[in-house]
């Protein structure tokens, strides 16, 4: 290693490392990215396997209502019109989410938005009389706040077997944001997402994480912690974006993080599914939700131009050391853990941490940019 000096060591290049890196980059700061990976992008990396661009960890379906992120990500990518409208599947039954009124149509037969309100009040009653008794204002945990959303019946059919396989934890013990996540909408509209704008990039996110990364020096295979010695006084300031509790040696214990297997399978047929995501929402089986990836890019008779497909069945299991994190757990133990380490980063005067490892915190992409941008302007401003 050189005595080469830069302004900014970055630790990551997922998508909030490679955001800061591109924009501190831009604004002339010497930025080094070390990625402990043999490629960059993070989870949000694509593999082509059959012609297709597999998201090797997870769908990934950019979304967002913040037009500075907008404009930011089509400065890189052109984004296609993919909108998510994923379906579950409860054992031989589909059912369209988010929760509208095509699901209450297919689940109790309601045609109009008075019939599903109607319907709709009378499930919740039971969750309203519960909190009363209860004492409480509000849902304390993830099955309070999703009988007191939508009731008994698709907390039963769509939300619990997901739920706790997803993240292995009982309901009750599992906080409610988790699921505010999912809107309940009165209309016939099954985009998942209520954002102004959504899309894929077309071609994957790794064109993406490229040009983000163009203007930086970008270390591939490059483990922060085993070269930390040599890493350590290369910058004047470092933005970490690995795990937190691992950046502090695990001194106060170890976080809990869910992390997601996957199990792909390429077929010789044009269109499995017909949708590029079902969730299974009873307990079994194990997998969550199936994804086929070529739904992602290609939309009507297109799909049918490549006569293969590819599909991965997501198995969640907990993190262990040599597998990948993928979502903090942000239940009370883990969150009590996660504010010790907090305050020993709030202490800081040269190290930032951002992204989902780092900041413990259950972020979709477009909030990491938000986040990054942000972060940029505090400690890399224009000069
Ligand atoms: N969820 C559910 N049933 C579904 C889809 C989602 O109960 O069919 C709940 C589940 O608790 C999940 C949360 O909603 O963890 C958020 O789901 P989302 O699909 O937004 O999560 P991600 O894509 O980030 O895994």
């Amino acid at each position: 290693m050189g005595k080469e000096r830069y302004d900014f060591l970055i630790v990551g290049a997922g998508l909030f490392g490679s955001t800061f890196a591109r924009i501190a980059s831009d604004r002339g700061y010497r930025c080094l990215v070390a990625e402990r990976r043999e490629v960059a992008g993070g989870n949000i990396r694509c593999e082509e396997i059959a012609g297709i661009n597999v998201h090797r960890y997870g769908a990934h379906i950019f979304h967002t209502s913040d037009e500075r992120v907008w404009a930011f990500v089509n400065r890189y990518a052109k984004f296609n019109r993919f909108t998510n409208s994923p379906v579950a599947r409860y054992g031989d039954r589909m059912y369209n989410l988010p929760f509208n009124m095509n699901t209450f149509y297919q689940l109790w037969g309601c045609k109009t938005p008075a019939e599903a309100k109607a319907k709709l009040d009378d499930e919740r009653r039971e969750a309203s009389v519960r909190l009363k008794a209860a004492g409480s204002e509000r849902p304390r945990n993830l099955e309070e706040q999703a009988l007191s959303l939508v009731g008994r019946d698709i907390y039963e059919k769509l939300i619990k077997g997901y739920t706790e396989k997803q993240w292995g934890r009982r309901c009750d013990e599992l906080p409610a944001f988790i699921i505010k996540r999912l809107p309940v909408r009165m209309t016939y509209d099954n985009n998942y997402f209520s954002d102004l704008y959504q899309g894929i990039p077309e071609g994957g996110y790794n064109p993406l994480i490229e040009r983000l990364l163009e203007g930086a020096e970008v270390r591939l295979g490059c483990d922060y912690f085993g070269e930390r010695s040599e890493l350590e006084g290369i910058a004047d300031k470092i933005v970490f974006t690995g795990k937190i509790d691992q950046y502090y040696g695990y001194r106060f214990g170890r976080l809990a993080y869910r992390s997601v297997r996957f199990e792909d399978e390429v077929l010789d047929i044009p269109n499995y599914q017909g949708v590029a995501v079902v969730n299974y929402t009873e307990r079994e089986p194990a997998w969550t939700r199936i994804i086929e990836h070529k739904h992602f890019e290609s939309f009507g008779d297109a799909v049918y131009e490549n006569g293969r497909t590819v599909i991965s069945r997501e198995y969640p299991t907990e993190w262990h050391e040599g597998i990948e994190p993928f979502y903090p757990v942000n239940d009370e133990r883990n969150m009590k853990l996660y504010a010790q380490y907090k305050q020993l980063a709030d202490g800081e005067r040269n190290v930032f941490f951002g992204g989902r490892l780092a900041e413990y915190k259950y972020y979709d992409m477009a909030p990491v940019i938000a986040s990054a941008m942000d972060m940029a302007d505090r400690i890399a401003p224009q000069k």
